[in-house]
């Protein structure tokens, strides 16, 4: 790396990067306030999801609940209904823990400094800078994948960036070039610029403004950087659900445990591996019974680490006594289909029930 971006006075990365940005960002209802509150949902709405995709969630969480303190009162099934299809649902279960201990012990207050905000429950380093920096304007860098890339890339960092030890060295690097003057465009054009232009595969470099500067550019390296060398291990799982219905009913139980804590799902045998159907069968109750009117499946769905297979077998039962006991043994409760749909479930199962026809 040389001096040459560090120089305090004329410090050409950060003059590049805040006119880039006055003229290329787009405009999203997140970017138009400096409400803690507001930009705080869009931040962590938008982890790991396409602004196109986030967009109307964070429409929708404001329009139910337009300030902290109405999120503290919502009950949790009601944001985790909103919530749903987003994945990642403990972030939605620390949003709404948040916003009752903001709403509650702060006065609805937000902490105005990145000290305070990184100390609230699933509010992390990143969350933290991009609250501080939009709106209370304090200079402190926001690292996200885009960021990374493009600043491992224009200043030649070969550290791993799986590694979180080495967060150390792009925040150093950051820390000497973040605009002091405006430190919210700052940090909103380099995501956006990470994000649009020196993207993953094919970075825009002809029409990009850092090219000359650029180190990967100059060393043809856009393919090797950032390095990253720690590969999530996937497991597999299979999961078969059972569907029983009977007369427009169903039986579903909320889930408390780790992975979709407080969604509602069906009765479920849950193996390591694909279960045969001679084997599976005498494992769902009255699969002898009731009427088994079809199996569906295997529907892959991927989570950060694992990799699922789901099955569905719909089983109509004859007798509503059926349905009663079954949902006592199991430890379940009886639903109308018009009452599942208004609880919240995990996506794999809201895309099997539109697909189904009851
Ligand atoms: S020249 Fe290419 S690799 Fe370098 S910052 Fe621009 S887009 Fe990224």
């Amino acid at each position: 790396m040389s001096d040459k971006y560090f120089n305090p006075i004329d410090n050409p990365f950060n003059n590049s990067l805040i006119t880039w940005y006055s003229s290329a960002k787009r405009d999203l209802p997140w970017r138009n306030t400096k409400d803690p509150y507001k930009i705080w949902l869009s931040e962590i709405i938008l982890q790991q999801t396409r602004i196109e995709q986030g967009m109307p969630y964070y429409n929708r969480f404001v329009e139910h609940y337009p300030t902290v303190h109405d999120l503290a009162n919502a009950n949790q099934q009601e944001v985790l209904k909103l919530w749903e299809g987003l994945g990642y649902y403990s972030r939605a279960r620390n949003l709404h823990a948040t916003a009752q201990y903001v709403s509650q012990e702060l006065d609805g207050q937000f902490p105005n400094s990145y000290a305070g905000l990184v100390k609230l429950k699933g509010i992390g380093p990143y969350t933290a800078a991009a609250i501080a920096s939009f709106s209370f304007d304090e200079p402190v860098p926001v690292i996200d994948g885009n960021v990374f890339r493009f600043v491992s890339r224009y200043f030649g960092i070969k550290e791993d960036i799986a590694d979180a030890k080495n967060r150390k060295h792009f925040e150093k690097v950051l820390n000497e070039v973040i605009s002091k003057e405006n430190p919210s465009d700052f940090n909103q054009g380099i995501m956006e610029f990470g994000a649009t232009v020196c993207t993953p595969a094919n970075p825009s470099c002809n029409e990009c403004v850092f090219q000359s500067t650029c180190y990967a550019f100059a060393k043809n390296e856009q393919s090797n950087l950032p390095v990253k060398s720690k590969k999530v291990k996937v497991k597999d799982q299979s999961i078969y659900y059972t569907v029983y219905e009977h007369a427009g009913n169903t039986i579903m139980k909320q889930r408390t445990e780790s992975i979709w804590n407080g969604l509602f799902e069906f009765h479920s045998v849950v193996n390591d591996k694909p279960i045969d159907h001679e084997t599976l069968l005498p494992q769902v109750p009255l699969s002898n019974t009731g009427e088994i009117k079809e199996i569906v499946g295997p529907v892959k769905h991927l989570l950060s680490h694992r990799r699922l297979w789901v099955h569905f077998i719909h089983i109509e039962l004859e007798k509503p006594e059926d349905l009663k006991q079954l949902s006592k043994e199991l430890g379940l409760t009886i639903y109308s289909w018009e009452e599942v749909l208004t609880l919240p479930r995990p996506k794999v199962i809201v895309n099997h029930l539109q697909r189904a026809v009851f």
